[in-house]
């Protein structure tokens, strides 16, 4: 890495891997159409509070990490965003499905002794295990939770609690916000740094069809965006992860993709007006 890419605040890098996933695959193929959508000439790379992401000291695109399997994935994902975070650089991560967040969560407790996590999703992804297995992509927070890699879970636009799921939330202390109790004037508050993991089905299908699961009733992106904007607290890292640009025939979701990775960029640099 040279002395231009030292200065950047925050990297993107992409992990192709979808072999945890429960019922389609295909997100291994999101991060490049995430990157396109950010860079097409459709739209400027200026976050809504001002920020521009195209500018010199912003960006740096540590690219994308070639798949592996299972175990050797786990490392590589570890390793690479030990790497970022080693260099001072906030990490977002383009999945992939959700199991990426296990590996990633791992090198984030290297750095910081306490962490609090803000994840958007339909789903709990709390599942002890998943089909036979623990790695699934709808157990990532039993598994983070269990080696006590988060000291806050804080869970919105889920919709799809069953009675297991609820046990694990009580057990491990999450704080689930589900659709039907939704406010939009709800503020949320990190003393910790905070890492934000974004699971695209937590939006509403119809504005983010291009998923494995889609799951109505949900966010919509306006109402992700503000939370993302009024969330009191350090974002030091994130992921977008769970884009299935099999479901996505018109190139919504990436758009939806590339948009929430503007506003959490800025989140993490925050405001240049301020
Ligand atoms: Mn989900
Ligand atoms: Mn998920």
């Amino acid at each position: 890495m040279n002395e231009t890419e030292n200065r950047k605040k925050v990297a993107i890098i992409g992990f192709r891997f979808d072999e945890n996933s429960s019922f389609l695959r295909g997100a291994a193929e999101a991060p490049p159409l995430i990157r396109a959508a950010l860079r097409s000439d459709a739209a400027n790379m200026w976050s809504e509070s001002g920020l521009d992401l195209g500018a010199e000291s912003v960006l740096f695109d540590a690219g994308d990490i070639e798949p592996s399997e299972n175990e050797e994935m786990n490392s590589r994902i570890e390793r690479s965003i030990s790497t970022l975070l080693d260099r001072d650089l906030k990490p977002i991560s383009l999945g992939g499905d959700h199991s990426i967040t296990v590996p990633i969560i791992r090198a984030f407790g290297r750095k910081y002794d306490r962490l609090s996590i803000l994840h958007f999703d339909a789903h709990p992804d709390l599942y002890d295990q998943f089909q036979g297995n623990q790695y699934s992509h709808a157990c990532p927070f039993a598994r983070i939770m269990e080696e006590r890699l988060a000291q806050r879970l804080v869970q919105v636009g889920v919709r799809t609690m069953n009675g297991h799921q609820r046990e694990q939330a009580a057990k491990f202390g999450v704080e689930v916000i589900e659709m039907k109790d939704w406010r939009d004037d709800l503020v949320f508050e990190f003393d910790e740094p905070l890492y934000i993991s974004f699971d695209l089905d937590g939006l509403d299908p119809a504005f983010a069809p291009g998923v494995s699961h889609r799951e109505p009733g949900g966010l919509s992106t306006r109402q992700a965006i503000d939370i993302i904007q009024s969330t009191k607290g350090h974002v030091v890292g994130a992921d977008i992860v769970e884009f299935n640009p099999q479901m996505d025939p018109l190139n919504i979701t990436a758009t939806v993709g590339a948009k929430l990775l503007k506003e959490i960029a800025a989140k993490m640099i925050e405001r240049l007006s301020e």
